[in-house]
């Protein structure tokens, strides 16, 4: 069983990120950067199968600029047999993300895609389901759990409404949420193993155009003080006030 785990460059989630002057993009250039949260919940939860299952192999996948090799690195030290970093020097959008993954899974054959369920950068939560769409396999989104056996997946994930349990014939695409498992602490064998395994850098096939495009970055306006009120009626006349009812 071939699992394939997508895994994103994003800057370190408690970091206060700025926006460059000219509101073109972001400054990260003196930001730790970090694995996706969610691609390592992927990650966890891929090891783990792998531990019940010792036949199966984790692949991770990052696409991105050279500096990604280092959280490629870190999901050998997690526990990933190998890795792959598809270098580009142009930023891509989810659909950018899904058609480079899908040429990979097409050349790789993997049983099982399972990826974060959104970037914690970007937040678009399009990646996977795109991926699915393009590959035309089956997905589930927002796993917080996941039995693999006999050929499928049963997936129980989150909804609006509480959760729902789904089937799902291998292979699929499947996105993890926070609730998954808990990521293991990287310990130093890890670390040094993580050297002698294979990491292959090879350029991106696919070079798309974007179909998003972001016209300008600021920063959202500072918080207004909050204002105390003394009973429910003074709400309500504040509220109608500000034009909210
Ligand atoms: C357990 C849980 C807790 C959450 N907690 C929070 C929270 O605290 N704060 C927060 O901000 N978010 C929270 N969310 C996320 C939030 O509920 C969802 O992200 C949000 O509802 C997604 O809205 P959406 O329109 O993007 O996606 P969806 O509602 O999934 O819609 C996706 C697409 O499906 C189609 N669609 C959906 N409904 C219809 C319809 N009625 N008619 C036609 N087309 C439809 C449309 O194409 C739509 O764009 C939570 C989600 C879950 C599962």
């Amino acid at each position: 069983m071939k699992i394939l785990v997508p895994v994103k460059r994003v800057p370190d989630p408690y970091a206060k990120v700025r926006a460059l002057p000219d509101g073109s993009g972001l400054d990260l250039s003196s930001i730790k950067c970090e694995i996706n949260p969610f691609d390592e919940i992927a990650l966890e939860e891929a090891v783990r199968i792998k531990e019940r299952d010792p036949s199966a192999e984790v692949v991770a996948v990052s696409i991105g600029g050279g500096e990604s090799e280092e959280q490629l690195r870190k999901a050998l030290a997690i526990g990933a047999d190998s890795a792959i970093l598809i270098e580009s020097p142009s930023k891509f959008d989810s659909a950018g993300v899904a058609g480079e993954l899908a040429a990979l899974a097409s050349e790789l054959k993997p049983d099982l895609i399972l990826m974060g369920k959104q970037g914690t950068d970007d937040d678009n939560a399009q990646a996977g389901p795109m991926l699915a769409a393009k590959l035309g396999w089956p997905q589930a989104t927002f796993a917080s759990k996941i039995e693999i056996g006999g050929g499928k997946a049963t997936v129980t994930r989150e909804t609006d409404d509480g959760s729902e349990t789904l089937e799902l014939p291998l292979p699929c695409v499947i996105t993890a949420d926070l609730r998954l498992n808990e990521p293991r602490y990287v310990a130093l064998p890890g670390i040094i193993k993580a050297r002698s395994k294979p990491l292959e850098r090879r350029p991106s096939t696919t070079n798309p155009t974007p179909m998003t495009r972001s016209l300008r970055f600021e920063a959202p306006p500072p918080r207004a003080a909050g204002r105390k009120v003394g009973s429910v009626d003074e709400l309500v006349a504040a509220l109608k006030d500000r034009g909210c009812l």
